[in-house]
């Protein structure tokens, strides 16, 4: 009913004058509040507009910051790959060049002499496994993945036997409990993770106890987790948050370049999943990775 006919009938029926006025007061209270509602209104509409127009630019200018993000990391990515890959002709030559020397020079030269050889070529040396990894890790942070379906547990058994010589070398105890289950993924990529995590903990090894490697997993709603844990000699909690970065290594007297897990981590990345660690030094490491499934 409109305020109008409620006053009209209001002064139809109530015959005294004082409460019809009473009631006509209250009706105008109501229309005045009436009004400022519909005023509060109107500007809530005006400002939600103005908000959603705000949001949705916002939006835009975010995924246009995102995609130029993505495109210079892709370009820096291919720029990283090439300079990598280039500077191994170079170096092949260095590398190839003091090896003759040292062939050469055998007889001649001096003690010092033969030291500085093998100083230049242990540098090559590392140097190109650096390179080697440069290009693993630019590869497994951009690049194409080539997506299969494969049954995770001969995956799994293939880096076992890859990695045979040292785990008998080591004497470590492999144990696992994986399930039969197909993921998709990219198994070059997929394989080298495991590689790096079950080198890692046949690697970094307590010399007092003999090395024990379990390996388990568990599926959890859409996602596979694997854990790979190890009674070696643990990471020491300062290292901890840093270990992920590239080249960052604990200990140099181990082998390696430090990009054993920088590479583990753009891969399970790219694959949509996550990976951590638990470790309590002295005691061992439990290194845990996610894949969709
Ligand atoms: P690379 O893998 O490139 O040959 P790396 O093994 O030294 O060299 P990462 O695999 O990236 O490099 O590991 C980084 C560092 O983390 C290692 O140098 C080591 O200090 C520590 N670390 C990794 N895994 C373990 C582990 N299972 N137990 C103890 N320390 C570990
Ligand atoms: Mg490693």
């Amino acid at each position: 009913m409109q305020l109008d006919e409620l006053k009209y009938l209001l002064s139809n029926h109530i015959t005294s004058d004082a409460a019809l006025q009473q009631a006509l007061n209250a009706i105008e209270e109501i229309e005045e509040e009436i009004d400022i509602l519909s005023f509060k209104n109107e500007r809530l509409t005006k400002d939600k507009e103005i908000t959603s127009q705000f949001l949705n630019k916002t939006v835009l200018d975010l995924e246009k910051v995102n995609k130029d993000l993505s495109d210079s990391n892709g370009q820096l990515n291919r720029y990283v790959h090439i300079a990598a890959h280039d500077l191994k002709a170079p170096l092949r030559t260095i590398e190839g060049f003091a090896n003759l020397l040292n062939k050469s020079m055998t007889r001649s030269a001096s003690r010092a002499e033969l030291d500085y050889l093998q100083y230049i070529r242990t540098s090559c040396k590392t140097m190109g496994e650096m390179l080697t990894d440069i290009l693993e890790y630019s590869s497994s942070s951009g690049g194409r993945l080539n997506i299969e379906t494969i049954e995770i547990t001969d995956l799994v058994s293939e880096c076992v036997s890859l990695l045979r010589h040292d785990i008998q070398k080591t004497e470590t105890t492999i144990n696992f409990s994986i399930p039969t289950v197909k993921i998709d993924c990219d198994p070059i990529k997929i394989k080298q993770v495991f590689l790096n995590l079950f080198s890692n903990a046949i690697k970094f090894t307590a010399k007092i106890r003999p090395p024990v490697i379990n390996v388990n997993s568990f599926k959890e709603e859409q996602l596979i987790q694997f854990s790979i844990e190890d009674n070696g000699i643990g990471i020491p909690k300062e290292h901890q948050p840093t270990i992920f970065e590239q080249f960052n290594r604990v200990d140099t007297s181990y082998d390696g370049t430090g990009m054993g897990l920088a590479i583990c981590k753009a891969t399970v990345e790219r694959h949509g999943g996550s990976i951590w660690l638990e470790s309590i030094p002295d005691k061992g490491t439990t290194f845990y990775f996610t894949l969709k499934q």
